[in-house]
């Protein structure tokens, strides 16, 4: 006998029940469980979504700024991080699988305007809010449940699927999938419930730390003093380099140029800012017309002044270029173009947009998203130790697992059932 569902809470499905047993539990209906339950549930299989929010997708509807940079132009490897001993390697077939045409082509269908931005990155023009609800549409349009307002707190691996704890009752299902996020930004669901239930199935995780978050500065710095200044800078920390745009906050530094900084970064080390990426201060010093001008003058016609006032020297801000010492201008090129800043920490899990960590992409098929260690389970989304950069990557990563677990969950469905019966 298949084990049964017992006092399950109600569900949020015009009023209709799960099945006893479902074909696939999802445990997290975010951008990943979403993704897959839509995907499985169109193949014909009965899928159960369960959801401790009180609606699907809280942190998809809060992305990109409420308008979701749901994917980007040109997506691959390169822009994802993971520890394990493949590194980012592992991702290459599941973005393979599901490509930014890919989702373009759904966001076309499910006639959701978007616009281009900077790098590639693609936005929604209306509330990504609309993007949920596609989603959710197309999951119920194919008889996909989704329990909202229901916390799982424990999973069991049983001899013919799974159990599922949750604070209403238990549910059970052939196949399991978990796509339970990162604890990274708790106001919109983030938790720590995934590595949790993963690691009672036996997997390893690796350390989560919050990324794509502001970077807090010492109480200190000077450039403490720029709250409000944002411009476009060259980062680079030790091989990464990148240029984007940096803003100054009361905390420290903050805009997607410091957001990326915080994925590469770790305690004591320093980051080298160049608030001019496009100019070389040297020449632009050594220029006949120069010789005349302060160099606080020659450089607030390129930077906001108070920038300039902070970074260059007192004693060498209102000399005239032509006066200064080869050591001078040395400092003068460093402060502008080589300034190395050390963090004292990022924001903090409140204010990250991703955590890296997660479980250890060794034990997962990086194809099918499969677990090597649990027969019918798989991991998805944020959960895993994939982090991509900024600009549409995390969304992506989301979809793209989603997809290759949903396609493998319909595959194997469809092998069993043309399998010849052994009784
Ligand atoms: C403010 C913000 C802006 C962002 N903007 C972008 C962007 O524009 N582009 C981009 O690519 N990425 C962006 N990201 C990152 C991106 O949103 C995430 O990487 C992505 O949503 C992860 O999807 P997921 O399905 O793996 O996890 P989630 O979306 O976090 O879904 C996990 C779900 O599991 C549920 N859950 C957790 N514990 C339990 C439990 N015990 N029982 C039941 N359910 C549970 C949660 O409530 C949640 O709904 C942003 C993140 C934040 C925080």
């Amino acid at each position: 006998m298949p084990p049964k569902r017992r006092n399950a809470q109600p569900v949020q499905n015009g009023g209709q029940r799960g099945p006893d047993v479902a074909d696939v539990l999802i445990l997290g209906a975010g951008a990943a469980g979403l993704m897959c339950a839509r995907e499985a549930a169109s193949k014909g299989l009965s899928v159960v979504l369960l959801e401790r929010g009180p609606v699907p997708g809280r942190k998809l509807a809060v992305s990109g700024g409420g308008k979701a940079n749901f994917t980007n132009r040109a997506v691959s490897p390169k822009d994802y991080h993971c520890d394990g001993s493949r590194g980012n390697a592992f991702c290459a077939p599941a973005l393979k699988g599901f490509t930014p045409e890919h989702m373009l082509r759904l966001v076309q269908e499910w006639n959701l305007p978007f616009e281009e931005r900077t790098h590639g990155q693609l936005f929604l023009t209306v509330s990504a809010q609309r993007l949920v609800r596609a989603l959710t549409d197309d999951c119920r349009k194919h008889g996909c449940v989704i329990a909202c307002g229901t916390t799982v707190t424990a999973v069991e691996a049983l001899a013919d699927g799974f159990s599922v704890q949750t604070e209403g009752g238990s549910w059970h299902g052939k196949a399991l999938v978990l796509a339970l996020g990162s604890p990274a930004w708790p106001q919109a669901g983030g938790g720590g419930a995934g590595y949790r239930l993963a690691e009672e199935l036996g997997h390893n995780i690796i350390a989560p730390r919050a990324v794509l978050a502001p970077l807090r500065l010492n109480s200190d710095s000077p450039l403490l003093d720029l709250t409000g200044i944002s411009l476009p800078v060259g980062v680079t920390l030790g091989q990464h380099c990148w240029e984007d745009d940096l803003l100054f906050t009361h905390e420290g530094l903050s805009g997607p140029a410091a957001l990326k900084a915080s994925l590469y970064w770790a305690e004591g080390a320093a980051i080298t800012l160049n608030f001019l990426p496009e100019q070389d201060v040297a020449a632009l010093m050594d220029a006949p017309q120069a010789g005349k001008q302060t160099p606080r003058a020659l450089l607030a016609r390129l930077l906001p002044q108070r920038l300039v006032d902070t970074l260059l020297p007192e004693e060498t801000a209102r000399r005239k270029v032509a006066e200064l010492s080869r050591a001078a201008r040395v400092a003068i090129v460093e402060a502008v173009q080589r300034h190395a800043v050390t963090p004292q920490a990022t924001a903090g899990l409140k204010k990250a947009e991703a955590c890296s960590g997660g479980v250890n992409t060794d034990e997962v098929d990086p194809k099918t998203m499969r677990s090597l260690l649990q027969n019918n389970l798989f991991v998805v989304g944020e959960l895993l130790d994939v982090t991509g950069l900024l600009g549409g990557y995390n969304l992506h990563w989301a979809w793209a697992s989603g997809m290759a677990a949903a396609r493998e969950l319909a595959r194997s469905a469809t092998a069993r059932a043309a399998a010849p019966a052994t009784d």
